[in-house]
């Protein structure tokens, strides 16, 4: 069953344009590419004619412990593969030692995950620095998240220890001695925040704009800087994720001429909303949505390597949250879903991105960063058989309504776009089929992660 050979698509390359060729699929894996229509006897067919062939898209940004604790794993994995990802990772927040946690959270998702997926762990307290070596040896986890506004009391309101810039430079110097998994750098500085939250809301302030004006970018980009100069002192790799303006961008690329182990993320919404959206509270992310310049900022560092990877950020938070006033609705939204959309109709249709750079943003670069690579993001023999089936003409309009997610909104409901995914094959067996789910839950494979090597799936212990 999971042999067989994709005949007539056009498969896309992280490193070359994209070329016409069959590719030979054995035992769930990729075994070789061949010209197309070369022989292959007894082997059964699949067509991919008219389509274009990415390797397997991996969201690396979604978070698990949003939505519908349990069934999420089944709702949102199901979602990601309607979307064309093959494979998620999610992160965890907790202040207690992850031991519990992962255990019980593995055995949810091996029983309903319809693709593969691994986990990000958050670090709030003394003892997940403690800990940081064993997550990585014990329960194959090579990224941790820390958050910059979570200090003091900002940290305890939300249950945690409640961090500082000391707990920083021990948890990069930890991972520094560990191995150098890689640090997820949540930049913001709350202290400035707090003030001007204050201001703008005493000023009666309640729209996207004014949500923006009480994050403003700097308080974004100082502490990016003060990530990276500290990891470089300390010998830590770290990633930002979701930038979303040009202030951050410019601190990134005048540190790089000196530390170049950062990784830049940043999400769809950043590509397509403005601080002048109307959503409101629908439309509430942290990092906030910026201008119009902030917005060509991305789009300029997306072409020009400045952005490393695009990833959601979702999560699978229900409308009621979201549908409030703007100070009282919750952050985050659903946006796995719309994500290869954005980048294929705002992307490669309007703005002429190659679909080379597609496959690195959203494939081959993940699959590196974060040690899944090479089974993962790659359409090399020895590869997972992982293909997302694009058809780069087809017009759809987006309606949340189609997904299995658990979130029943979409920031992009009704927005006609142009390049959608219509397949996805994880391991040879195909999840998604026209946008319908297909199989069953528990397909899924945990990837057990090692730092700079190849993952080892469906190892759990
Ligand atoms: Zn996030």
């Amino acid at each position: 069953m999971t042999d067989f050979i994709l005949r007539g698509g056009t498969l896309v390359f992280p490193d070359k344009p994209p070329e016409k060729k069959d590719v030979l699929v054995k035992g769930g894996k990729i075994d070789s590419l061949l010209a197309q229509g070369a022989a292959a006897p007894g082997v059964p067919e699949q067509s991919a004619a008219g389509l274009h062939v990415f390797p397997g898209l991996i969201d690396c940004h979604v978070h698990f412990g949003m939505g519908e604790k349990i069934t999420e794993y089944s709702t949102e994995t199901a979602n990601a593969a309607q979307g064309g990802f093959t494979t998620v990772l999610g992160y965890f927040l907790n202040n207690e030692a992850y031991g519990d946690v992962f255990r019980r959270e593995l055995e949810h998702a091996v029983a309903r995950a319809h693709v593969d997926f691994g986990f990000h762990f958050s670090t709030a307290s003394e003892l997940h620095i403690k800990e940081l070596g064993e997550y990585v040896k014990e329960y194959g986890v090579t990224s941790f998240k820390y958050f910059m506004n979570f200090k003091g009391e900002e940290g305890r309101y939300l249950g945690l220890d409640g961090t500082d810039d000391g707990y920083f430079y021990d948890l990069l110097k930890e991972s520094a001695r560990v191995g150098r998994p890689i640090v997820v750098c949540h930049t913001e500085n709350i202290e400035i925040v707090n003030r001007e939250r204050r201001k703008v809301q005493s000023a009666g302030g309640t729209t996207l704009k004014d949500w923006s004006a009480s994050k403003p970018a700097i308080t974004e980009s100082e502490p990016a800087l003060r990530a990276m100069y500290l990891a470089e002192e300390l010998g830590a790799r770290v990633y930002f994720p979701h930038i979303s303006s040009r202030k951050a961008l410019d601190v990134i690329r005048f540190w790089r001429q000196r530390f170049k182990d950062v990784i830049v993320e940043t999400c769809p919404h950043y590509l397509t909303h403005t601080e002048d959206s109307e959503l409101g509270g629908m439309g509430k992310a942290n990092p906030p949505f910026r201008t119009k310049d902030d917005l060509e900022a991305i789009w300029e560092a997306i072409f020009d390597g400045t952005v490393d990877l695009v990833a959601s950020d979702h999560n699978a938070r229900k409308k009621v949250n979201k549908d409030k006033p703007l100070w009282l609705a919750s952050q985050g939204f659903p946006a796995t879903a719309s994500m290869l959309p954005v980048m294929l109709s705002e992307g490669y249709h309007k703005r002429k991105l190659p679909l080379q750079r597609i496959c690195q943003l959203l494939a081959t670069v993940p699959a590196k960063v974060f040690d899944i690579a090479p089974l993962k993001g790659s359409l090399a023999p020895g590869a997972d058989a992982d293909f997302t089936l694009v058809d780069l003409d087809k017009e759809r309009v987006l309606h949340a309504a189609d997904f299995a997610s658990y979130a029943e909104y979409n920031l992009h409901e009704g927005w006609n776009f142009k390049g959608w995914p219509v397949r996805s094959i994880s391991r040879g067996v195909t999840v998604m089929d026209e946008h319908k789910v297909v199989g069953e839950g528990g397909h899924g494979k945990y990837l057990w992660r090692r730092i700079g090597q190849p993952p080892i799936p469906g190892k759990t212990r």
